[in-house]
């Protein structure tokens, strides 16, 4: 016998029952989104390698070692997309949107590729749903961005919800900070983690990030960036807190909070869930002011979040039931056939949903199949030419003609 495939590696397939949930998800986000102002965006699945390198940073993990990246036959580096604000500010450059009312408020959907150890929550191909406000250096930008991830896990009852917020102040005002966490690692080297140890002059702060205990010690006595920030920067970070009290998101200060992507500013934040085990972070996000210059276009102050759908739904864990179908219509012999498809036709026309056989069941199997699917209602085209409707809830049946159908089932 051949070999049989199998998805590859930290990969998944969503079968018809997992998808109810999902379906409730996405609603839910397009009516948030919606509320708000926020306009869908679609980007490319992959992007020109340069773009992720600039944007999201040589010295994160992403870049360093998650891409998926190839040659097309051209000879470009290209790589699919691990994260959506790159493209998306490539895309609000490129389209010239910074002439457009600002700021530009997008949402988006859609598959991301990391090449990441595969377990519970984490993937190598997951799907993010994500929002930005670019063209905003306003708290109220931050604030309301906040709140539509806020918003949406509250509206999808994802419990054990926190929000954890910090600062990483604008990049000027960081420098001063970074090195002095610099020296502070370095005067204890020897008890960090390589990984750690070699990044201390490119990327510091994810020390703060660190699952070694001996990292994590060095950690404990590090000086916070939050005790650090300049005037601007704090009084910033004082008016967002105050506005989401006004908005009524409850938060916590986190003054070691970090992202694993190099281009956020001032507002950091992460969205974590008790109910998940070791990726304990359901969605999270940040201001990334200089990103949009840094990727060639005008200084525009910006933030947004992104969101794993996988793990907002392994929070929930509960499969939600297919609905049932409108109608099965059984047919007790293939002249009747004909009449069957034309019925189905119409109704699913008027919109309602309506099965039938397709597997040369007999007349049993086929009141079987409409049992299945839970029908609500069910009409034998019988072998004499005659039909009856039968409500499955009343067991109610009566002679119809098929011209009757429509109005007698219509919900
Ligand atoms: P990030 O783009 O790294 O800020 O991640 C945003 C969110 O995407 C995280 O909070 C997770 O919910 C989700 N996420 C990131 N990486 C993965 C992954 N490998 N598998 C599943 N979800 C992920």
């Amino acid at each position: 016998m051949a070999d049989k495939f199998k998805a590859p590696r930290g990969t998944f397939d969503v079968l018809p029952e997992q998808s109810a949930q999902r379906r409730r998800l996405m609603r839910a986000a397009r009516e948030i989104f919606g509320r708000a102002g926020y306009r869908n965006i679609v980007t490319p699945s992959f992007e020109d390698t340069a773009l992720f390198e600039r944007g999201v940073g040589k010295s994160t993990d992403i870049v360093r070692k998650e891409m998926f990246t190839f040659e097309d036959k051209g000879g470009r580096s290209l790589t699919l997309r691990p994260e959506g604000t790159a493209p998306i500010c490539r895309a609000y450059v490129e389209h010239g949107m910074h002439t457009l009312p600002q700021p530009v408020k997008l949402a988006y959907s859609g598959p991301f590729f990391r090449h990441e150890r595969p377990q519970a929550g984490r993937y190598r191909q997951f799907n993010q749903i994500g929002a930005e406000a670019i063209g905003s250096a306003s708290p109220l930008a931050d604030v309301e961005v906040i709140s539509l991830l806020s918003d949406l896990l509250e509206e999808m009852g994802v419990p054990g919800v926190e929000l954890h917020l910090g600062s990483l102040g604008s990049i000027e005002a960081r420098a001063a900070y970074l090195e002095e966490l610099k020296s502070h690692l370095r005067s204890r080297s020897d008890e960090l983690s390589e990984d750690v140890r070699e990044r201390i002059e490119i990327n510091p702060l994810r020390a703060f990030d660190s699952d070694d205990s001996g990292t994590q010690a060095v950690m404990a006595d590090a000086p916070h960036l939050l005790d650090h920030l300049d005037t601007a920067d704090a009084e910033h970070f004082e008016e967002v807190k105050e506005l989401l009290g006004a908005a009524s998101v409850e938060f916590t200060i986190d003054p070691t909070l970090v992202r694993g992507l190099d281009y956020y500013t001032r507002t950091i934040f992460s969205f974590v869930c008790s109910e998940l085990g070791a990726q304990s972070e359901i969605g999270g996000g940040g201001r990334y002011d200089g990103l949009i210059k840094q990727l060639g276009g005008p200084d525009t102050p910006a933030i947004g979040w992104a969101a794993g759908i996988e793990r907002i739904l392994l929070a929930l864990d509960e499969e939600v039931e297919l609905p049932g179908t409108d109608l099965f219509i059984a047919v007790g012999g293939k002249e009747q056939q004909a009449k069957a498809v034309a019925l189905a036709s119409e109704l699913r026309h008027h919109g309602l949903s309506v099965e039938m056989d397709l597997a040369g069941r007999s007349m049993k199997g086929q009141l079987k199949q409409a049992d299945r699917i839970r029908s609500a209602n069910i009409l034998v085209f019988e072998e004499d030419g005659t039909s009856s409707l039968r409500n499955s809830a009343t067991n109610e049946r009566q002679q119809v003609e098929p011209a009757q159908v429509l109005d007698l089932i219509r919900p």
